[in-house]
């Protein structure tokens, strides 16, 4: 596999499937190439994982909000996320799944972990028995991109923090 292929097609899904959960026409924005959004931190994973140097030493890096640890014991790939709060919780946990579901398309095994410092508290994520949810998510996805016009917007308390703002409401 063509690594900037690999490392562009893990990003964007993964942002993709996030953006299902967040809302359906600010994913059909993205996915038209309507980016608003800060791409500039967004770090290589591919690069890290076709590396196989880097497996065994404990690395820590990052693909936008999700940071993922190199563990060395077992082998075992840790893709944490850490937030603030759990207002999103869901699109999180979903792309930390569509995340796992690649890793795991690759031969990887790995596990998520959520991490909410504020409330103390942390949540594991695994795919077991969750596949199923993470290709009904792709599916869907894929619904959303191919339709001709971005789905009509509906207002809500996330519409005030988000990049696409102008474009439904002024
Ligand atoms: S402003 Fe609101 S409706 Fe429009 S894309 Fe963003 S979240 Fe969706």
């Amino acid at each position: 596999m063509d690594e900037r292929y690999f490392e562009r097609r893990l990003w964007v899904g993964g942002t993709e499937i996030n953006y299902l959960f967040i809302c359906p026409t600010k994913l059909w924005y993205f996915s038209h190439g309507v980016t608003m959004e800060q791409e500039s931190e967004w770090v290589d994973l591919g690069k890290f994982l076709h590396e196989k140097s880097y497996f065994g030493e404990e690395k820590n890096i990052k693909i936008g909000p999700i940071s993922i640890d190199f563990i060395k014991k077992g082998d075992i790939i840790e893709v944490h996320e850490v937030k603030k709060g759990k207002s999103m919780e869901k699109a999180h946990e979903m792309q930390a799944l569509y995340y796992l579901y690649y890793l795991k398309r690759l031969g990887i095994r790995a596990k998520a972990i959520l991490n909410y410092p504020k409330l103390r508290e942390t949540k594991e994520i695994t795919l077991e028995g969750r596949k199923k949810e993470v290709e009904e998510a792709i599916k869907e996805v894929e619904r959303i991109k191919s339709l001709p016009a971005p789905p009509k917007p509906v207002k809500t308390k996330k519409c005030k923090k988000c990049a696409y703002y102008e474009l439904c409401w002024v």
